[in-house]
């Protein structure tokens, strides 16, 4: 099987920062979404190279050319913040997805680093695909604290693992065979902070532009009190022939202006939607180095 992607974009400073140090980057079969962080302009600085450097070693559709993109992008934060002083210490999250050519034919290739996520909508079950690296993560993880407890819990932007940090870096990545349909959502944190999954979930279940459903996310987020920027980029899974990109520009889009948006936080046709907490079962054909839990909602009308 073949298949193409049918995409929508959008980042946004949010309401309360000044900067917008997300940065993501779109090519035909690839998508990728980093979340910067460091003083002055240091995040800026180091997302945009985590997204260009993912794109640019992208050229043969292979996970290897993915993961030197992320190896290649650390290095060059690194040399970057050794060499300028007011960007030492910055660093950046990556997630991508792409069309990758695999042994036995196509599939989609992830690589995740950070608490950025990727969600895929199947059907009716919305699922975080990426494990998040951070400190609540891994609190919820060791049985300190509940779930609910890390949605609210002071230090949940602490990140465990990150571009720029050290010459070692631990990348995630995995693979699959897709089915025409699915969506897949990568986001950084800003919209997951603010926008819960049962929102989520609603919305690209139910806004079938991919473009239309990424701005509506942003516009909820800052709603929701848009206290971080916020990054949405949605990859719809397509037979080749109906692919299409939408018109945004590479790495450092501009951000856009709030769309207005009903939210659905009345009653609504989105309030009609209802989401559900699933058990976390394994993703049926999926390749990974590692069996990690994952986040499943499903809704239903
Ligand atoms: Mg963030």
């Amino acid at each position: 099987m073949s298949f193409g992607f049918r995409i929508g974009a959008a980042t946004d400073v949010g309401v309360k920062r000044t900067l917008n140090q997300d940065s993501y980057g779109l090519s035909e079969r690839l998508a990728v979404v980093a979340d910067g962080m460091g003083g002055h302009r240091g995040g800026e600085v180091a997302s945009a190279i985590a997204v260009n450097e993912v794109l640019d070693r992208f050229v043969e559709p292979t996970m290897q050319a993915l993961v030197s993109g992320v190896e290649e992008a650390n290095r060059l934060i690194l040399d970057h913040g050794a060499a300028n002083p007011e960007l030492r210490g910055m660093g950046t999250t990556v997630v991508a997805l792409a069309w990758v050519a695999l042994e036995d034919g196509v599939g989609l290739g992830v690589i995740n680093i950070g608490d950025s996520r990727m969600y895929r909508l199947q059907g009716k079950v919305l699922e975080q695909l990426t494990e998040d690296h951070s400190l609540v993560e891994a609190l919820v993880r060791e049985g300190r604290i509940t779930a609910e407890e890390a949605e609210l819990h002071p230090q949940r932007n602490i990140v465990t693992r990150a571009l720029g940090v050290s010459d070692v870096i631990e990348i995630d990545d995995f693979y699959f065979t897709p089915t025409v349909g699915d969506r897949y959502l990568l986001c950084s944190d800003g919209l997951f902070n603010e926008v819960g999954a049962q929102q989520i979930a609603t919305m690209l279940a139910t806004e079938p532009d991919p473009q239309a459903a990424a701005d509506q996310l942003i516009a909820q987020a800052n709603i929701g009190g848009g206290r971080d920027n916020i990054t949405t980029v949605i990859v719809d899974i397509v037979n080749e022939d109906d692919a299409a990109m939408a018109a945004v520009p590479l790495a450092l889009a501009a951000p856009l202006p709030n769309t207005n948006v009903d939210t659905g936080s009345g009653d609504d046709g989105a309030a009609q939607v209802e989401v559900a907490i699933a058990g976390a079962d394994d993703v049926a054909g999926m390749d990974t180095p590692q069996n990690t839990k994952r986040n499943r909602w499903s809704w239903r009308r």
